[in-house]
């Protein structure tokens, strides 16, 4: 789909995957006018294909093209647009319990422009790629991090939204935690820099007792999907949840911590290095708390459990 800058997207095509053309001086090659989103489609037992809340991908699209300058698709051309894709793409989802088709709708400034500016034509597109599923032998703890120097985002700034700016703005805390043996970065707020902010594509939650506790979305972190279900199914479930700042030191009196996020769903924290100190989480790092709350949900996105909460958009 293509529209100019104040006009609104119109129906779209199927094309088949492939390179796209851009001028050298696209907004997105340039001023970094780049939104993705991601979701994955299940496949149930009974052949129906599952879509897990492509309207809170649709809306959280929006709130970033509003910050960015871009126009965005409706809410239904969105969804409209995914389940087209998915449904010409049936066969590349994985048999049930086997993974999924990861979804990636992209919007970019595609219009070339020299002197800063929103670019004057925008693309939306949307790629899928089957993807197994992450944790293949139950879950296993990953192992963190805490970076103290380099930052996500920062108030004010786009690290609320689903822009591609940020990820460049993890790769190099990423990759050094990486070459150092850790799973990945757990990021600090540039302010204080001592609350929790998130993981570089995950939401991050803290265990003690029957509270779980996450960090407050105030624009610096990304207001995840997983993040918002999880909190659901967790009172659900009738653990008490808090969203608030969460100080790093918190982290020393945890009985567990968990990260959430699309692909993982929900991945226990078996440790966290902060200042060169180690803290580790249970015996195995795999907590219970996380264990029930990965299970609930990913038998609700796969369809094995009810859906209670009208969460599923199911696809002939
Ligand atoms: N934070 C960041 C920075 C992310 O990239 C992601 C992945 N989209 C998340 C959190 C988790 O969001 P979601 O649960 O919507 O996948």
């Amino acid at each position: 789909m293509k529209c100019s800058q104040g006009e609104n997207f119109t129906k779209g095509e199927l094309q088949r995957f492939g390179n796209i053309e851009l001028s050298p001086s696209a907004g997105i090659l340039n001023y970094g006018q780049g939104l993705f989103e991601g979701l994955k489609a299940y496949r149930k037992h009974d052949g129906k294909i599952l879509l897990f809340r492509p309207e809170e991908n649709a809306l959280r699209l929006r709130m970033g093209a509003e910050r960015m300058c871009m126009p965005s698709p409706t809410v239904e051309q969105f969804v409209e647009a995914v389940k087209v894709t998915v449904l010409a793409n049936k066969r590349w989802i994985p048999p049930p319990g086997k993974g999924s088709l990861y979804i990636r709708p992209l919007l970019m400034g595609s219009g070339a422009v020299l002197g800063l500016a929103p670019a004057p034509e925008y693309t939306f597109l949307i790629y899928v790629s089957p993807v197994g599923n992450y944790f293949k032998e139950g879950l296993a703890p990953i192992n963190l991090i805490v970076e103290t120097d380099m930052h996500r985002a920062t108030p004010g700034g786009t690290g609320g939204v689903k822009t591609i700016g940020n990820y460049a703005a993890v790769l190099k805390a990423q990759s050094a935690a990486k070459a150092k043996g850790y799973s990945d970065v757990l990021y600090l707020d540039s302010v204080h820099k001592r609350y929790l902010e998130e993981v570089s594509s995950c939401n991050v939650f803290l265990v003690k007792g029957n509270v779980i506790t996450t960090p407050a979305i105030k624009g610096t972190i990304l207001p995840g999907i997983t993040r918002k279900s999880i909190l659901d199914v967790a009172l659900s479930q009738g653990f008490q949840v808090e969203e608030r700042s969460v100080s790093v030191d918190e982290l020393l009196d945890a009985d567990e911590v968990f990260c959430t996020g699309t692909a993982v769903v929900v991945s226990p924290v078996g440790s966290i290095t902060y200042q060169g100190k180690r803290v580790t989480y249970g015996a195995d790092g795999v907590g219970r708390v996380a264990q029930q709350l990965y299970s609930a949900l990913t038998s609700l996105q796969m369809g094995i459990s009810e859906d209670k909460m009208d969460w599923i958009v199911e696809l002939k």
